[in-house]
């Protein structure tokens, strides 16, 4: 069937990308290793380069210009927040960067991003590091195939072939 080769909902898709922002610096990239396989139309990947791959068939190559509103956000909030170091399980290595799950006033879970860290400190932001960041995603279509049933319940892909075990 020709629609096999078509991105579309439920079809895991295999992509090699090079991510660069606006000053062209390349901030992550697939090229090094394998291709990055994401179960279309499950939200794994952000959704404006979700929505760009589309209807693309094995093969294509485009440049997905992606802004904040559909990337990782708007830069948004007071900006990062310091908290005592001794907040931190002290066998927990904090690295900049890092983010871990936070609970909010009613135990919702708030994603926190670690900005710096000092000896006392530990700074940290609600925003993505890549918020209000317009993302432009250099894109090849490296394969297509259907997701099996332990993909679609799961809601993401199992490696490059779905037969990759791995631990929920
Ligand atoms: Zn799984």
């Amino acid at each position: 069937m020709a629609n096999d080769q078509l991105v579309a909902q439920d079809k895991v898709v295999l992509i090699h990308y090079t991510l660069k922002n606006g000053d062209g610096e390349v901030l992550d990239s697939s090229l090094d290793t394998d291709p990055m396989p994401y179960l279309h139309g499950a939200g794994n990947i952000v959704p404006g380069l979700e929505r760009q791959l589309e209807g693309k068939s094995v093969g294509d190559k485009f440049i997905a210009e992606v802004p904040p509103e559909e990337g990782y956000g708007l830069a948004e909030g007071p900006g990062p927040q310091a908290l005592p170091r001794n907040t931190f399980p002290p066998n927990v290595d904090i690295e900049e960067g890092m983010a871990f799950m936070a609970q909010g006033p009613s135990g919702q879970p708030i994603p926190l991003w670690v900005t710096a860290i000092d000896d006392e400190q530990v700074y940290v932001d609600t925003n993505h590091p890549l918020a209000g960041e317009t993302l432009f995603f250099d894109v090849e279509i490296v394969r297509i195939r259907e997701a099996n049933s332990d993909e679609l319940n799961h809601g993401h892909p199992h490696g490059l072939d779905g037969t990759e075990g791995h631990h929920h």
